[in-house]
């Protein structure tokens, strides 16, 4: 048997945390800097210093040799430039370690080369990193040795945003305020912050190392650019919540000891739709400590996952024709003394401060349905969101029958009296116990479902920050408070007005709310209707963070300016196009070199036996052989074709402009012309003899692993 884990012994061992900083540092410090964390006060440069060097001692005894500002430049993945903690030398040729109050708070990689989107010219190539000191510092160890990370925010010369962290905080002091002023009309005088929460579910794919080195498509671009379907795919759904084989099983006993040491509160974990898919959940935590977290479980799926002679895919979709990656992001309000701004409590119809609440965010989905779709656009995604699977690519709400019973009220009488409560769930076997029903059902078809007492966000791309869409949620919510408060805060008598304005919202904004399947065609016509947009890919969802109504809510609350949001669009569109680029000239590598010989190899070996056949014995039947040569021949002829014609078009994006325009160009006349060359190849590889077929098949690549 394996060696026991002692998890309250490791959990966050390496982790600089409030305990540690505690028993470090001097009082007074630490005091000062537990203002700065919690209030959000300007930390003094003296404090700076005593707290870097405890930090430094602190994890040069975990064995680190440098430390990193660790950041999240635009490229969705984090960034890092290490630096030893070792001084020049004295005279005498010894060193010292260091590592000073400066060093902690500031840093200036050489930003030049990190996306901007425009905002920096490159002769500018000035960005600094700073200290987030709300998201703790940790070790990690790896195969680079043991390594102090200071979790950061990255901004340009000029003080714009050249990361994801930076907007993040900004929305988050932006829902804070607002709803800080909500509370208040409740006559709460008590709470001093509100954050927000929240806790992504993570999936993801594991296959076998020497089997993905085997697929260029894989190393390249994260998905499968080819691939027959096997004969076995989800449709037993023997894979959801099976069983954990043993391999996979040591990968996550070591994952969740990795991510324990790193504070990370690894708590669920289970197999997923697909064969080869699982998924792993924290505990939810503090919106930014929540994004960071899940950077590190991303980094540390696909470390430990190498160590195991395993590859660790976060794309959203490896595997056509089989479910998808996903991420959901349960998000939800609190205070500092504990109230979850999301608890309806037993008898929501009763709630006012959750009824106003509630209706505020249907207001805040329903005008800003495009900045939700865009913020869980990306490339991968748009493989998932309004394909063949969860969730459509319509934004819309599922609150469960409880609280649509509730609006319906408001809507038609202008009250709510009652609540629907959960029933006894009888199970009809007398040994087990009966008990409460949730008052709601789930919804899996719903990409933004109410689930007790928190949203839970559905469309998020598994291999995207988590960053995006809570900078989106967080704004969106501040908008709609911060709109309430203006109204309520002049209120004369503040019982009626707030009764009057949940009615408005409550009937203005219901047509965002759906309790129906979301996959079924009816409801794409429904939502149409209703005038919800339906946004079909990435490169359509991008404008929508550059409209006036965007440009000025985001503006309005500090969030991001106008010249950050048009950078970020540049942003999005370049790497839709590079990432387009990429898997159409792997495709063509892949095709070109290794698909065309193997068929020629086969068919050749096909013509051979047929003569050969025809020799031994001339009277033998030979239209089978003749018919798979001929099939297999035009096949080729096919492939051949399209691939020529890829070329040719991959070619042609040098004039085919540049920005939204090429983008644009992609995704109409590359995209299609990619798929029309995967069509051929599928066929074939279901002809060819599986040991000439130059790599592994999906049946060997998510059933063997
Ligand atoms: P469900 O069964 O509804 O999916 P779980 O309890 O499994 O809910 O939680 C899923 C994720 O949601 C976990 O990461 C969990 O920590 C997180 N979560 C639970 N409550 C909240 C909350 N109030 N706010 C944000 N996230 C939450
Ligand atoms: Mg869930």
């Amino acid at each position: 048997m394996s060696e026991k884990i002692n998890v309250a012994e490791i959990f966050g061992e390496n982790v600089f945390s409030d305990a540690v900083m505690e028993q470090r540092l001097p009082k007074k410090v630490y005091k000062e800097l537990k203002k700065t964390i919690e209030e959000g006060k300007e930390l003094d440069p003296m404090i700076a210093e005593v707290v870097a060097n405890a930090m430094k001692d602190w994890a040069i005894e975990k064995g680190a040799t440098h430390y990193t500002h660790w950041f999240q430049p635009l490229t969705g993945v984090t960034a890092e430039k290490h630096d030893s903690f070792i001084s020049a030398p004295k005279a005498d040729g010894t060193t010292l370690m260091e590592f000073s109050g400066k060093e902690l708070i500031k840093g200036e990689p050489d930003a030049s080369s990190f996306p901007s989107g425009g905002l920096r010219a490159t002769f500018e190539a000035r960005g600094y990193t700073a200290w987030d000191c709300t998201s703790p510092a940790f070790v990690r160890e790896d195969e680079a040795g043991a390594i102090l990370c200071i979790p950061t925010a990255f901004c340009s010369y000029t003080g714009e945003a050249l990361d994801k962290k930076t907007p993040l905080l900004r929305s988050m002091e932006a829902v804070n305020t607002q709803a800080l002023r909500l509370l208040r009309l409740f006559g709460n005088t008590t709470s001093k912050k509100v954050m927000p929460s929240v806790g992504p579910e993570q999936e993801y794919f594991l296959v076998d190392k020497q089997k993905y080195l085997k697929r260029k498509d894989l190393i390249f671009t994260g998905r499968t650019l080819f691939g027959a379907m096997p004969p076995k795919g989800q449709e037993l759904d023997d894979h959801y919540f099976g069983t954990i084989r043993p391999r996979i099983g040591a990968f996550m006993k070591d994952l969740n000891v990795e991510l324990w040491k790193l504070g990370v509160t690894a708590k669920t974990q289970h197999n997923e739709v697909a064969p080869a898919q699982h998924e792993i959940a924290p505990i939810y935590d503090q919106c930014n400590v929540a994004v960071d977290h899940n950077q590190i479980v991303m980094e540390t799926l696909k470390r430990v996952a190498s160590r195991h002679g395993m590859a660790c895919l976060l794309h959203e979709k490896p595997f056509a024709g089989v479910n998808g990656s996903g991420k959901h992001n349960n998000w939800s309000i609190t205070t500092d003394d504990g109230i979850n701004l999301l608890d309806p409590g037993k008898t929501p119809h009763q709630n006012i401060q959750f009824l106003l609440v509630l209706t505020c965010i249907m207001k805040a989905v329903d005008t800003h349905a495009d900045l939700l779709r865009e913020s869980a656009a990306d490339v991968g995604n748009d493989h998932r969101l309004g394909a063949n699977e969860a969730p459509p690519a319509i934004i819309s709400m599922f609150l469960g029958e409880q609280l649509e019973d509730v609006i319906e009220q408001l809507v038609s009488t202008g009250a709510a009296t009652s609540s629907i409560s959960g029933e006894v769930l009888k199970t009809g076997v007398s040994t087990l116990p009966d008990f409460v029903k949730d008052a709601t059902d789930r919804n899996r078809t719903s990409p933004f479902a109410f689930t007790g007492n928190k949203f839970e966000f559905r469309m998020v791309g598994s291999s995207d920050s988590i960053a995006g869409p809570n900078i989106i949620l967080n704004t969106i919510v501040a908008e709609a408070f911060s709109e309430a408060c203006d109204i309520l805060e002049k209120a004369e008598d503040f019982d009626v007005a707030v009764h009057d304005l949940i009615k408005e919202y409550a009937t203005k904004y219901r047509r965002i709310i759906f309790n129906g399947n979301g996959y079924s065609e009816e409801w794409v016509a429904e939502a149409e209707r209703r005038g919800l947009p339906n946004i079909r890919s990435m490169v359509e969802a991008i404008p929508s963070i550059t409209t006036d109504k965007a440009v000025k809510m985001f503006e309005k609350f500090g969030v991001y300016t106008r010249a950050e949001l048009e950078s970020r669009s540049e942003v999005m569109y370049e790497a839709y196009s590079k990432a387009i680029n990429i898997e159409a000239k792997a495709m063509i590598d892949i095709a070109g070199k290794q698909i065309i010989p193997s068929v020629v190899k086969y068919t050749t070996a096909l013509a051979k036996s047929i003569n050969l056949v025809k020799d031994a014995c001339g009277d033998a039947d030979i239209s089978t052989q003749k018919e798979l040569l001929l099939e297999s021949s035009d096949l080729l002829a096919e492939t051949k074709l399209a691939l020529s014609k890829l070329q040719e078009l991959v070619d042609g994006a040098a004039n085919a402009g540049e920005g939204q325009k090429l983008a644009h160009y992609y995704l109409e006349v590359i995209k299609p012309a990619m798929d029309a060359l995967r069509a051929p190849v599928d066929k074939l590889e279901m002809i060819v003899d599986k040991d000439m077929w130059p790599m592994p098949s999906y049946g060997d690549l998510i059933f063997e692993v």
